[in-house]
């Protein structure tokens, strides 16, 4: 049966799936030590003993009702047996069903904290039934859950593949680039600006890959492939420390297979050498 979405607001001790968020972590049971997390199932977080600031219905899994919650404030006491973890923690950890549900829920989460009051005219927000917004009774307006695109890109030069280095990332690990899209502009334009300003690399032949929703807490990352075209690998300093083209053979320390990143570099390996 899979996931299908639905919208509105959840009653504090509805029956299902329970994705409770703070701090962009979620609660998780985990019982015994060395059992593995679970999402709660649970009559709601007041069975938990838990009052959440913000309730969200998210759709059903297999039949369950699935829903979302967020605290503003850490609670007091959680019950016994749970934690929060981090996201990326619980990746393979959680089925891949719960997990895909719970990173829909920490953007929603996110959204929904961030949007408590009209930016407008300051009035609270109501939650909307009839589709996934809140909005403002007193001017009209209407907030949806904004998603921030961002593009990735793998660039094939020949045989290799470049990739960089962010002050973000642990030391000795490499990733192809990223970057967000900004307002007005196109994918291939955003693409060839990001490659260009922080490496000061041109390509062409952009293809589309794959998307992946990234809940870090609202990306959607576009992933392409593309061909250099000129210029010599010039880092800015800022954004990317270092950079190089490397080979299938000679790869440094790469992303976790969560991401797109490393999907793309995989794809990278698995195309073999160009004859
Ligand atoms: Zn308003």
């Amino acid at each position: 049966m899979g996931f299908v979405s639905g919208v509105g607001p959840a009653a504090a001790d509805a029956a299902g799936w329970w994705f409770l968020f703070h701090g962009g972590q979620i609660l998780v049971q985990e019982g015994v030590p060395g059992m593995t997390p679970a999402v709660p199932r649970a009559d709601g977080p007041a069975a938990l003993g838990l009052r959440p600031d913000t309730l969200h219905h998210l759709g059903v899994l297999d039949g369950v009702p699935c829903h979302a919650a967020g605290f503003d404030a850490p609670p007091l006491a959680l019950p016994p047996d749970h934690r929060f973890a981090g996201l990326r923690e619980l990746f393979g950890v959680l089925p891949e069903d719960h997990y895909a549900v719970a990173a829909r829920a920490a953007h929603l989460a996110h959204w929904d904290l961030a949007h408590r009051y009209c930016g407008r005219c300051g009035k609270p927000l109501a939650l909307k039934r009839d589709e996934r917004a809140r909005a403002c009774a007193a001017c009209g307006q209407v907030y949806y859950p904004q998603i921030a695109p961002a593009v990735i890109v793998a660039v094939r030069r020949e045989d290799r593949i470049l990739l960089a280095r962010s002050p973000r990332f642990a030391p000795g690990m490499f990733s192809v680039l990223a970057g967000f899209v900004e307002t007005g502009e196109s994918l291939e334009a955003c693409i060839r600006r990001e490659i260009r300003e922080e490496t000061g690399i041109e390509v062409r032949n952009l293809r589309y890959f794959g998307s992946q929703p990234w809940p870090f807490p609202n990306s959607l990352m576009l992933g392409f492939t593309a061909e250099h075209a000129g210029g010599e690998i010039r880092v800015d300093g800022v954004e990317v420390l270092e950079a190089d083209w490397f080979g299938a053979g000679n790869l440094p320390g790469l992303p976790g297979k969560l991401s797109i990143a490393r999907a793309l570099i995989d794809a990278f390996v698995a195309s073999g050498p160009r004859v």
